[in-house]
């Protein structure tokens, strides 16, 4: 028996056997080549348009898209053996001598770039297409393609270096149900992700490849961050009770079902859930909670190599606007850049993502990516409660120049005749401080606001979220966080504006009580922790409201963790 200490990105305990998984990294190496590797080159250029094109076929054969989209795909193969492009690749390759890589990254950037400067959007579907088929191949050239095997048993735990959003979801879909990684922070997407998939997971391992063999036998323990590799009968038996013991408390915890979301002292607290994948949507709905606060959409694009088109944006968010109805569902716009990564070709990396063209700004920059996703979203609109949120706003400003774009697709459905609900709210996140200090103007320009706590407090401490080496600094509790909490909230008061939050502070026991005594009133949650923190919202009372509105934030982190573990203990304790 051996046992090791992470960090754990998801609660929860599994029992089952180590799978390790051998990920390699998709990048794209900026070396020359010398006279004798052309061949070679023209070689692997080769052999990942025949795997690329093997994709396809299998795609085609076992999926079940329809017609338009199956055309789409097999275009997809066209634009794979273009004479056009393969000249200019060899070209790179042979003239520039850049390594297959490089000559495939630049020659499809320069096609795609040359359709999209034609601004027509038939052109720049085309782009999309040109890019698409290049990070394909791409993927195939670092052996990327064949990353995931598909044959998991139900026990199998897989053991890897890193995470991605998409390796998740490809994982959950595999209906694998623990992970362990070597690397990984709580507050990634990837580990959101893992949370509202259920996935039991712990990161930072130290030296996990070398401590785990297939088929060892693991005990997951989410709850603690700890690995018990080969556990004794002893500590088998311990763990195999402990899982039952947890399914007795959820099974418990499920009965708040019927039961209100309000504190004892009968204050309505509005209790939503966040949505990342399509997929979830169906336990969201057998949640009966007051609706979607927060739709990822930049999930969306999660497993694929391009942007969903409008129609395919419309026919997904209509179908959650309708299973939802009449509770409503929060929208937000693509929050690209930062760790989700931009779709291929659309600009190059970023020295610092996080700070750079991310959210709003990078929507802001793509027009045509911003209006096909708001035309979408105003289309559905039709059919059930939408509302439009914003991503990475720094002011009001920033979210008037938002607003007008919407404007302009709304006048431009109603000139075509498209009917769409002329009173969507537009909402603002509030998870840039200057957005918080300034929630009273913001509020004036927006509808409802919604405080993203992961940014905020990545861009209030700066501290990389993604960042395993500055976790320590990463505190949610930080008291100047929480000054900017209650500034906003009582800024949203003031405007009498609908304030939530939507972070992954308001999915944490530990920090209901202290966010409903902040005077929060509406929390958008991960699915996975919904009936927990139904619970804890119906354990507050007037007394915790007194205890944090005389409680000074001008202190220091030690005494904002005494108020949580000793005066607010009896809140999160259930
Ligand atoms: C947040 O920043 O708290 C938030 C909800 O957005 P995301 O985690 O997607 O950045
Ligand atoms: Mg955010």
């Amino acid at each position: 028996m051996n046992k090791l200490s992470g960090n754990s990105i998801n609660n929860g305990l599994f029992i089952g056997r180590a799978r390790r998984l051998i990920i390699p990294e998709h990048q794209v190496e900026h070396y020359s080549i010398s006279q004798d590797d052309i061949e070679t080159e023209f070689l692997r250029y080769q052999t990942a348009i025949e795997a690329v094109d093997k994709d396809i076929s299998a795609e085609l054969q076992h999926s079940t898209l329809n017609s338009k989209d199956a055309e789409i795909m097999a275009s997809h193969r066209d634009i794979l053996h273009d004479p056009e492009i393969h000249n200019l690749v060899r070209s790179a390759i042979s003239q520039k001598l850049h390594n297959a890589g490089l000559a495939v990254q630049e020659s499809f950037k320069a096609i795609a770039a040359q359709f999209e400067a034609m601004s027509v959007e038939t052109f720049a579907l085309k782009a999309a297409d040109y890019r698409d088929i290049g990070t394909r191949l791409l993927n195939a050239l670092s052996g990327v393609s064949a990353l995931l095997p598909d044959d998991w048993d139900a026990d199998q735990i897989p053991i890897l270096h890193d995470m991605t959003p998409s390796l998740v979801n490809k994982l959950a879909h595999a209906k694998i149900g623990a992970y362990l990684c070597q690397k990984g922070s709580y507050n990634s997407h990837a580990s959101i992700l893992t949370r509202a998939l259920g996935l039991v997971a712990i990161a930072n391992l130290p030296n996990l490849p070398d401590n785990v063999k297939d088929d060892d036998l693991l005990v997951v323990d989410g709850d603690e961050g700890k690995l018990v590799i080969n556990p004794d009968e002893e500590t088998l038996e311990f763990y195999a009770q402990k899982v039952q013991v947890e399914e007795l408390l959820r099974q418990k915890l499920e009965k708040l079902k019927a039961s209100a979301s309000q504190t004892a002292g009968g204050t309505r607290i509005e209790l939503c859930a966040n949505l990342g994948l399509p997929e979830e949507l169906d336990s969201i709905a057998n949640l009966a909670c007051d609706g979607i606060g927060l739709f990822r959409t930049e999930f969306l694009y999660i497993s694929r190599q391009n942007l969903p088109s409008e129609e395919e944006q419309f026919e997904i968010y209509r179908q959650i606007a309708e299973r939802m109805a009449p509770a409503p569902v929060t929208i937000r716009t693509f929050d690209l850049g930062g760790d989700k990564l931009a779709p291929f070709g659309l600009g190059e990396p970023e020295e610092n993502p996080y700070l750079g063209n991310r959210g709003l700004r990078f929507s802001l920059l793509h027009h045509e990516i911003f209006h096909t996703q708001l035309r979408a979203i105003l289309r559905a609109s039709a059919f059930g409660k939408l509302k439009i949120l914003f991503p990475m706003i720094i002011d009001a400003e920033d979210f008037s120049e938002a607003r007008h774009i919407f404007n302009h697709c709304q006048e431009e459905l109603y000139s075509q005749g498209i009917a769409f609900d002329s009173s969507i709210p537009l909402g603002a996140m509030v998870e840039i401080p200057s957005a918080a200090i300034g929630t009273d103007t913001l509020a004036q320009e927006a509808d409802f606001l919604s405080i993203g706590t992961n940014d905020l407090v990545q861009y209030t401490l700066a501290v990389d979220r993604n960042n395993e080496n500055v976790s320590r600094y990463y505190i949610q509790h930080h008291p100047s966080v929480l000054k900017l909490i209650r500034m906003s909230v009582q800024a949203a008061q003031r405007q009498k504006v609908p304030l939530s939050v939507c972070g992954e502070m308001a999915s944490n026991p530990l920090y209901v009580p202290l966010l409903i005594g902040l005077g929060i009133r509406e929390l958008s949650i991960n699915p996975t922790a919904f009936f927990t923190v139904k619970a804890i919202i119906r354990n507050c009372d007037a007394k915790l409201e007194r205890i944090i509105s005389d409680f000074d934030f001008n202190t220091s982190v030690r005494e904002v963790e005494q108020l949580i573990y000793t005066h607010l203990k009896p809140y999160y304790q259930i």
